[in-house]
């Protein structure tokens, strides 16, 4: 039987300025595991204080998990501490030292030299990828068999960390066998979501745990048995019980992580034998270039329109320029136009449309910056929503298409 210890570094805990919801978190799997743990221990950004947590926790446990301590700074020490107690050097570790160059391109920062700290591991270590920020996480061996894992502090990067890297690791050294189902929820918001399932959320086995991405709601139900079998027969009923709760904006139960609003749009329209098209303004071909990011959507995409100024809305989708001056080009009038227009003109069952202001510039009081229209058109009719969403230029462009892409889903569906 693996015994585990987690072992939270970071004096804002000893404070209480910051929750230790990362124990709760680990624990919580941990037990779902069937991994036993006896003690934990928090302890601040101090060296002796920390080797001495180290050899006591490794004294008595096969894990340490760590959280936190693994930034940039002087007072980031889990590392060199566990590697001192470990007897080992840190040394440079080129893949991690691409990751974190790769992350710093995506946030457009620029890297300081300290930075090359979180690429520094003793020479044994598994690195564990960091999705959702710069340091990566680490196994890293102590002799004897032991290991300390190594995870970030902040939680939104230790959860998917766990779960997608650390868990399958520690999964396959206690024999146990896992077995998760993906439930991915659009049109509720998180705490709507919580609200409704708080309950089914503090079980051990099966566990639930939801986490979100923009407008997005997944809910990653896990069960461990023997075999894959008899953890199947435990998730069902959860699963069960959480469609009965949640109805409709689940859009998918999946057995991995891949799927999108798009990849079920796409696969609702080849089982109705639709085609589709898109007249789009503030998405710009986003809404297009979701669809065809799914394989095989060929099938189903004849193609689309991007009229992003008024004329070009007259020109390509027939929007009558008169309706545009009435109505304003952002309205429900002209979004369902659109729609209509290139339904017609490129002969499909069904089309989407966006038209709206996406900011920062262009919001009026009447119609300020997150007003959007979204039309939807088929054989039968034509419908719009009206969505009023609030963020970035990115999140609003971003957002429409999510909807369009529900919307599409969801009339395809329809009986
Ligand atoms: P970073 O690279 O962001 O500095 P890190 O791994 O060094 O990450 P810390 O600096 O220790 O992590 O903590 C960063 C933040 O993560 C803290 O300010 C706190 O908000 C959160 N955090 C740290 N530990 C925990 C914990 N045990 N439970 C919940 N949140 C935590």
């Amino acid at each position: 039987m693996m015994i585990a210890e987690i072992l939270c570094v970071g004096t804002e805990l000893l404070m209480g300025q910051v929750l230790n919801t990362n124990a709760q978190f680990l624990s919580r799997r941990l037990s779902a595991l069937g991994v036993s743990q006896y003690h934990q221990t928090v302890v601040g950004d101090n060296a002796d204080r920390l080797e001495e947590a180290y050899r006591l926790a490794l004294s008595r446990a096969d894990v340490v998990i760590t959280s936190g301590g693994l930034g940039p700074t002087v007072d980031d020490i889990t590392k060199r501490v566990a590697a001192k107690v470990a007897g080992k050097e840190l040394v440079l570790f080129p893949q991690a030292e691409e990751m974190i160059r790769q992350r710093f391109r995506q946030y457009h920062k620029n890297m300081t030299p300290n930075n090359m700290s979180q690429a520094m591991f003793t020479p044994d270590t598994t690195l564990l990828l960091n999705a959702h920020g710069t340091a990566p996480g680490a196994i890293v061996p102590m002799g004897e068999g032991k290991v300390v894992i190594h995870l970030p502090g902040p939680p939104m990067e230790l959860q998917p960390m766990w779960l997608n890297q650390a868990e399958p690791w520690l999964q396959a050294r206690s024999g146990k066998t896992l077995v998760s189902r993906y439930i991915r929820i659009f049109g509720m918001g998180e705490s709507e979501v919580d609200q409704r399932l708080a309950d089914l959320e503090t079980g051990d086995n099966p566990t639930l745990s939801p986490y979100c991405s923009l407008g997005e709601v997944q809910l990653r139900a896990t069960a461990c048995a023997d075999t894959p079998e008899a953890a199947l027969q435990l998730l069902q009923p959860l699963i069960d019980e959480v469609k009965a709760r949640l109805g409709d904006v689940i859009y998918a139960v999946e057995d991995n992580e891949s799927g999108s609003l798009a990849r079920c749009a796409v696969e609702a329209l080849k089982h109705r034998g639709w085609t589709i098209s898109a007249c789009e303004s503030l998405t710009g071909g986003l809404m297009t270039s979701a669809l065809v990011d799914v394989p095989g959507a060929s099938t189903v995409v004849r193609g689309s329109m991007i009229t992003y100024q008024s004329e070009s809305k007259t020109m390509l989708a027939g929007v009558p320029k008169e309706l545009i001056d009435r109505c304003g080009v952002v309205s429900a009038e002209v979004a369902q136009a659109m729609a209509q227009g290139v339904r017609e003109k490129l002969d499909t069952d069904i089309a989407i449309s966006a038209t709206g202001i996406a900011g920062p510039d262009g919001g009026t009081p009447e119609t300020p910056v997150g007003t959007v229209f979204v039309g939807i058109a088929t054989r039968s009719g034509a419908r719009v929503m009206h969505l009023q969403l609030t963020g970035s230029r990115d999140r609003i462009r971003t957002l429409t298409m999510k909807h369009a892409m529900n919307a599409v889903r969801q009339e395809a569906e329809r009986n």
